[in-house]
């Protein structure tokens, strides 16, 4: 049994309620090495999203993704608004019509969603960006053979890891490589809200 619109919908649904409950920790690590926006930028661009699931039914996960897509491009500002939303769109388009997903559909969406990542910011692993959560996400994805919730699991713990590795990093890119060698320990708060959001599709997916 494969996962349907209406179960991607619940998913992202489930997501915006752990980003409007992680906001405030997400901001607090923006403050630390950014300008203190991420989990305000993150909760108001879910909400809208929220809303625009509210007043329409996309009828495949593809639609789905792609109306998560517009709405934080639309409405998250900063750098994680467009890198968020050519994530989701990479995604989206990488499902094409498909009316359920299986693990491979999965494995192919968080695949495409760091090509998207990347060609926008063209930040690597190491970086101390989102990057470093997606990367791994999507290798573990790849080594997984299983169900959907295997798959998004191993993601997740992947991602969880990656963010983790962000902690002694330099930020090379985004607003933290500003502070150069005082971007040191402290957590990426993009890494840590991409690794929030995986786990959450990971509990939704019944991980
Ligand atoms: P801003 O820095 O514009 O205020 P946010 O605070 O919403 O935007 O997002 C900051 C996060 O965006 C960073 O923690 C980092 O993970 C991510 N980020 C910034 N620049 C890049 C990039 N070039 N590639 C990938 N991720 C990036
Ligand atoms: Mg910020
Ligand atoms: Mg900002």
């Amino acid at each position: 049994m494969g996962c349907t619109a209406a179960d991607v919908a619940a998913a992202v649904r489930a997501a915006a309620e752990v980003v409007a409950e992680h906001r405030d920790e997400l901001v607090e690590l923006d403050r630390a090495i950014g300008d203190g926006d991420h989990g305000e930028n993150l909760r108001r661009g879910f909400n809208a999203v929220v809303s625009a699931l509210d007043t329409s039914t996309p009828d495949t996960p593809g639609a789905v993704l792609k109306l998560v897509a517009k709405t934080l491009i639309s409405t998250v500002g900063g750098a994680a608004g467009p890198l968020y939303g050519t994530a989701f769109l990479r995604a989206a388009t990488a499902l094409g019509d498909a009316a359920e997903l299986g693990p491979a559909e999965v494995t192919t969406a968080i695949e495409a969603a760091l090509g998207g990542v990347v060609a926008r910011g063209k930040a690597a692993v190491g970086d101390k960006t989102m990057v470093d959560a997606l990367d791994p996400a999507v290798r573990a994805a790849t080594a997984t053979s299983g169900s959907v919730a295997e798959v998004l699991a191993a993601a997740a713990a992947g991602a969880q890891a990656g963010a983790a590795s962000t902690v002694p990093l330099v930020a090379r890119k985004g607003r933290a490589s500003y502070l150069g060698e005082r971007s040191a320990d402290h957590l990426d708060p993009g890494a840590r809200s991409t690794a929030l959001l995986l786990a959450s599709f990971a509990r939704s997916a019944g991980a």
